[in-house]
């Protein structure tokens, strides 16, 4: 797992490489635009020249760019969808330019129209944004489940990546806190691991790609988009250590977002505290073992017992 946090890429990628490595990352992640306009900004050559050599030798492995709030390629108002695509074949490009392992989208918003159409819609702009850059994942995030935004169950992620035209390139980036709060109980290792036997089953493991280990604010099946530091939160140390240490999210980011312990961004306290609670899970995943005569988990699967929406 590459464990990372989100920075700030203020005057070059370079520069948020070495926030990266003050902060003691394996991987970053940046919005690549200012994340509430439109304008978009291209990183001067010598700089992604630079920053890719540094990736190359570490210690921060990998980048991940997070797209920006404002797209929401569901919209059926010509000028909003326009730009959101724009925006975010964009990001794709940069992400080809500077070898990101993603871009994270959140995949939009009805707005109040109907469902299945505004799928659709998404789906649509998927394939142009795909068709307008090379080689860069798409990566579509799970969402709290506010009001009209789409992407909150796997079902309706999976018909994402269907009507995207189901290109090896579109993939998961599975954020914690708004697993809980679209009412997926993960705060224990059994829970999570329901959770993603679930998500497997009906998206695929090839397409997890990215995780966000955020904790939250506010409770299971809360829909809201309440972040809170690692620990601290519905989650706690032990959801948190849980996530940290579920065996099918070896080798992806791990990306905390914020805000951290110092009310900001991801800081050097909370990568620490990432690393503890990673410790931690790997260690109850051990004993569990132990005491279980070889096997990971006591009691048998329990699947579709859980709510499933829209
Ligand atoms: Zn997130
Ligand atoms: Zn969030």
């Amino acid at each position: 797992m590459l464990i990372g946090g989100h920075v700030s890429p203020a005057g070059g990628l370079v520069n948020a490489f070495h926030r990266g490595v003050e902060r003691d990352c394996d991987a970053i992640q940046i919005f690549n635009q200012s994340p509430r306009a439109w304008r978009h900004r291209s990183y001067e050559e010598d700089d992604v020249a630079e920053f890719r050599g540094l990736l190359a030798k570490g210690p921060v492995r990998a980048i991940v760019i997070h797209a920006v709030y404002l797209i929401n390629p569901a919209s059926k108002d010509r000028v909003v969808r326009k730009k959101s695509i724009d925006a975010l074949a964009h990001a794709l490009q940069t992400g080809d330019r500077i070898g990101a392992r993603g871009v994270v989208v959140h995949p939009g918003s009805t707005v109040g129209e109907p469902l299945e159409e505004a799928i659709e819609r998404v789906g649509d702009a998927i394939r142009r944004v795909l068709a307008q850059s090379e080689s860069c994942p798409l990566l579509l995030e799970n969402t709290a489940g506010a009001g009209g935004t789409i992407g909150r169950s796997f079902e309706e992620l999976a018909r994402l990546i269907e009507l995207g035209g189901g290109d090896k390139r579109i993939g998961l980036c599975l954020d914690s806190c708004h697993l809980l709060a679209s009412g997926f109980d993960v705060r224990t290792a059994d829970g999570l691991s329901d959770v993603i036997d679930r998500c497997v089953e009906i998206v695929g493991t090839e397409r997890l790609a990215c995780l966000h280990v955020n904790d939250s604010q506010t409770g299971l099946g809360s829909n809201r988009d309440r972040h809170a530091p690692l620990g601290t939160g519905e989650l706690g140390r032990k959801g948190c250590a849980a996530f940290f240490s579920e065996p099918r999210f070896e080798g992806l980011p791990a990306i905390f977002e914020g805000p951290g312990f110092d009310g900001r961004g991801a800081g050097p306290t909370d990568i620490k505290t990432a690393r503890e609670l990673r410790a931690k899970g790997l260690a109850a995943r051990r004993r569990a073992r132990g005491g279980r005569g070889g096997r990971t988990r006591a009691r048998a699967r329990t699947p579709a017992r859980r709510r499933t929406r829209g």
